[in-house]
C-alpha cells in the first residue's frame, strides 16, 4: 500500500502527519457522531492507514447471529471473538461503493452486513463483554503500535471506535472526541438506512441509539467518557469539512507542542 493523500488537501498536511510521534491519532465518541467520516478524511489526507475499530465488535456480533450462538451466552460469543480471523484491507478500484475498509470474517466479505439494523441491535451487548474487549483490544493495540511506530506498509494510523483515547491506545499524541445531539445522529442513520432500503422508522433508529448509547457509556469496562486530554468536537450544526478542518486545527496545535 502506498500513501494517498486527499486530492483536495495539499502536501505539507500529509508532512504535518509525519511531525506526530507516535504517529496515532484517536478518535472517539457515540454512534453515529460523525467520527467515521472525519478519521477517514484525516487518514486519507494524513497517508494513514484507518482503523474503524467497531467494525470487530460489529464482526462477533455478525457472527453470533449467523451462526446460531445466542448473544446472551457470554462464554461463547467470548470464544468466537478469539476464534475469528478478522482482516481488513483498503477498498479495491472496483469496490466504489462507499466503503471505507473491507472487513472479510474467516475469508468472507462481510463489510454491508455488519451494518444491518441486527447487529446494530446486539452489538453493544457483545462489547460488554470482558473477554471479547481483552481479544478485540489486544488486537487493536498491536496493529495501532505497528503503524505508530512505522513498522508497516504505511506510517501512521487513526484509529476510530468508542475507548481508543482512554484504553486502547493512552498514548496517542492527539486524541478527539467527536460529538453530536441524538437527535442530529439519529437523522443521519436513519437516512443512511433508507438509502440501503432498510425498512426503519426515525423512531426507531432514535430509541436504539438512545439504547446504545446508555450501554456503550454506563459499562463497567472501557466505557464511552472523553479522554482528559481529548479534544471536542461538536458537529450537531455544522459541515463535514468544518470538522475536518476542526480536527486539522487541532493537529496543528499538537505538532507545535510537541
Ligand atoms: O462505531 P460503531 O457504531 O460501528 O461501533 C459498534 C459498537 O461497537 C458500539 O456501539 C460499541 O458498543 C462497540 N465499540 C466499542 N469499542 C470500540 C468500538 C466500538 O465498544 N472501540
Amino acid at each position: 500500500m502506498t500513501a494517498t493523500p486527499d486530492r483536495q488537501l495539499d502536501e505539507p498536511i500529509a508532512a504535518l502527519g509525519a511531525c506526530l510521534r507516535p504517529a496515532i491519532i484517536a478518535i472517539d465518541g457515540p454512534a453515529a457522531s460523525g467520527k467515521s467520516t472525519v478519521g477517514y478524511r484525516l487518514a486519507k489526507a494524513l497517508g494513514y492507514l484507518y482503523f474503524d475499530t467497531g467494525v470487530m465488535y460489529r464482526a462477533v456480533t455478525w457472527a453470533a447471529l449467523t451462526r446460531g450462538v445466542a448473544i446472551a451466552d457470554e462464554q461463547a460469543v467470548s470464544a468466537l471473538a478469539h476464534s475469528l480471523v478478522i482482516d481488513l484491507h483498503p477498498p479495491q478500484p472496483t469496490q466504489q461503493d462507499g466503503r471505507h475498509a473491507t472487513v472479510l470474517v474467516d475469508g468472507q466479505d462481510v463489510t454491508w452486513l455488519l451494518r444491518a439494523p441486527e447487529v446494530d441491535r446486539n452489538v453493544s451487548a457483545v462489547s460488554a463483554y470482558a473477554e471479547v474487549r481483552a481479544a478485540l483490544t489486544a488486537k487493536q493495540r498491536a496493529i495501532a503500535h505497528r503503524y505508530g511506530r512505522g513498522d508497516a506498509e504505511r506510517a501512521g494510523i487513526v484509529l476510530v471506535g468508542r475507548d481508543i483515547g482512554t484504553v486502547v491506545v493512552p498514548d496517542a499524541p492527539l486524541k478527539l472526541y467527536i460529538d453530536a445531539t441524538p437527535e442530529e445522529r439519529a437523522r443521519r442513520r436513519y437516512h443512511e438506512l433508507r438509502q440501503q432500503d432498510k425498512a426503519v422508522t426515525y423512531a426507531q433508529v432514535l430509541a436504539d441509539i438512545l439504547r446504545r448509547d446508555r450501554i456503550d457509556s454506563e459499562r463497567t469496562l472501557a466505557p464511552l467518557r472523553l479522554a482528559a486530554d481529548a479534544v471536542r468536537i461538536d458537529n450537531s450544526h455544522q459541515s463535514a469539512d468544518v470538522t475536518l478542518k476542526q480536527a486539522l486545527e487541532a493537529l496543528c496545535a499538537r505538532v507545535g507542542k510537541l
